[in-house]
């Protein structure tokens, strides 16, 4: 185990901890983007209402139920299906990133991660449901999205949405799920976030940039 987890049992053992629970559910796909780029698989995530990139789900109270019943819960909250996600999703427990948000409150707080593979058709249900049915649509949740996995000529398409800003360690979470699940290679994924660094040095510049544009020209008092 990577040091900084913890086994599912050792988390719930923590005392005086927060508890929360996400999940990767992803799909494999014969589409091809263009006719031609193969897209493989559909892995959701979501945009969130504080503008950053992240998996479904939330806070649970295991004194009240499981983490598994709890994860369920939110999902049909933020997806408006119920899912039903067992031990068997599992696949880690960490203490929250110090610079995430929530880790600045007094109590401690524990992530888990869950991956659940469902077919194609699923997926396409769950997008219908999350923009449509769900109750937190528009407002915990702005919109679920697909990671690209391919990479485009122009160098676009993991490596941007890789650039994006996350949640806690949502990145990591997709990064080391890609590895354990084999859905991109170990070279291909390094290349992808050595241009994501790029990526994100030019996004720097052209902020400055557009940060130069709106400098009031006149003193307001
Ligand atoms: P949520 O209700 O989905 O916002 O999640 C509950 C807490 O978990 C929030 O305080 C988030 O900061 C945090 N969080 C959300 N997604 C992740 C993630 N993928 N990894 C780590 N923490 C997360
Ligand atoms: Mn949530």
């Amino acid at each position: 185990m990577a040091s900084g987890q913890l086994s599912r049992a050792e988390a719930l053992a923590s005392p005086g901890c927060r508890h929360a629970c996400h999940v990767m559910l992803f799909s494999d796909t014969k589409i091809q983007l263009f006719g031609r780029i193969p897209i493989r698989h559909i892995i959701l995530m979501q945009m969130r209402f504080d503008g950053l990139l992240g998996f479904p789900g939330g806070f649970v109270n295991p004194l009240k139920e499981t983490l598994e019943t709890g994860l369920s819960r939110e999902l049909s909250e933020e997806l408006g299906v119920a899912l039903q996600i067992s031990v068997e999703d599992h696949v880690d427990s960490c203490h929250a990133p110090a610079s995430s948000p929530s880790s600045s409150s007094s109590s401690r707080f524990i992530t888990h991660f869950y991956v659940k593979k469902i077919e194609e058709e699923q997926i396409r249900e769950v997008e219908r449901a999350a923009a449509t049915t769900a109750t937190d649509h528009g407002h915990e949740v702005l919109g679920m999205v697909r990671v690209p996995l391919y990479t485009t000529k122009g160098g676009g398409g993991l490596s941007s949405f890789l650039s994006h800003s996350f949640i806690g360690n949502a990145r990591s979470q997709l990064v080391n799920t890609l590895l354990r699940f084999n859905l991109v290679a170990p070279e291909e994924l390094h290349k992808a976030l050595t241009h994501s660094m790029k990526i994100h040095t030019h996004t720097g510049e052209d902020l400055r940039a557009v940060t130069t544009l709106i400098k009031p020209k006149t003193k307001l008092f």
